[in-house]
């Protein structure tokens, strides 16, 4: 029986091994979003197959579609990433980024904004300035998380879920710097007044407001140069939890209702 053979480009989100030299791949694709594919025998040192696919690589893939699996029958490594491996920072935002994809995305869906999010995020994130070694710079290290939020709230924005950041949420007025908060359920910002009958949201510094402008603007070279304090960080961390938290109960409700 003949197969067809699939060819697209992939980036690899997770490996999984699988028997004594099997591994599985999730690679989000050019032209079919989330799939997984088996690869057989790429543990054995005589693989064709070893030097073209790992994690976090970018690599042009072809495989048969079976009966169970997808099965990789050639892969191409176009850009391996390689700082990603090297230094435990970066490594550490790559897994994050993969985990809230693996998260999100659970059917296949060609979708180019992901695919293209996900190109710029970490071609951002291998960059050599952007974070030093261990020990290094700490102000630096700060611009590496930035490419973490970077790629989080424009990945929310290509969902649908882009909050509000110029007028409160629930009242429509126009938002005045001080004492602000930021309502998960209403999708964005709202006002003090509003903020009384939502227990839920929290205060934002407007500081951060404009970091999260900054993302949505897709202005990489603004973010690179950003210096932000710790504190405004830690505010900025605790607020893309909260929201991505919501966002992923909302999600795993609405996978409940399609089913
Ligand atoms: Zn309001």
């Amino acid at each position: 029986m003949a197969f067809i053979h699939y060819r697209t480009q992939g980036f690899v989100l997770k490996k999984t091994d699988r028997f004594e030299a099997d591994r599985i791949f999730t690679i989000f694709t050019f032209d079919w979003g989330r799939v997984k594919v088996l690869a057989r025998a790429i543990r054995k040192i005589t693989s064709k197959l070893r030097s073209g696919i790992d994690f976090f690589y970018l690599s042009e893939i072809e495989f048969i579609q079976g009966k169970t699996y997808k099965t990789l029958t050639d892969a191409i490594a176009l850009e391996k990433f390689k700082n990603l491996k090297e230094d435990l920072g970066k490594f550490k935002i790559a897994f994050e980024i993969s985990e809230v994809l693996d998260n999100f995305l659970k059917f296949e869906e060609k979708d180019e904004n992901i695919w293209n999010l996900i190109i710029e995020t970490f071609t951002l994130l291998n960059r050599p300035e952007v974070t030093p070694r261990q020990g290094g710079d700490l102000t630096k290290y700060t611009r590496s998380s930035l490419i973490y939020y970077y790629f989080l709230w424009n990945f929310f924005s290509t969902l649908g879920y882009q909050p509000e950041l110029y007028q409160c949420s629930l009242c429509w007025k126009k938002l005045k710097p001080d004492n602000l908060y930021f309502s998960s359920k209403d999708g964005g910002v709202i006002c003090q007044a509003c903020s009384k009958s939502e227990k839920e949201a929290k205060k934002i510094n407007s500081s951060v407001i404009k970091v999260l402008r900054i993302i949505f603007k897709k202005d990489s070279q603004t973010l690179s140069k950003l210096k932000i304090e710790p504190v405004l960080e830690k505010s900025l961390k605790d607020i893309s939890e909260n929201y991505y938290l919501y966002l992923l109960r909302e999600n795993l409700k609405f996978d409940k209702i399609k089913v």
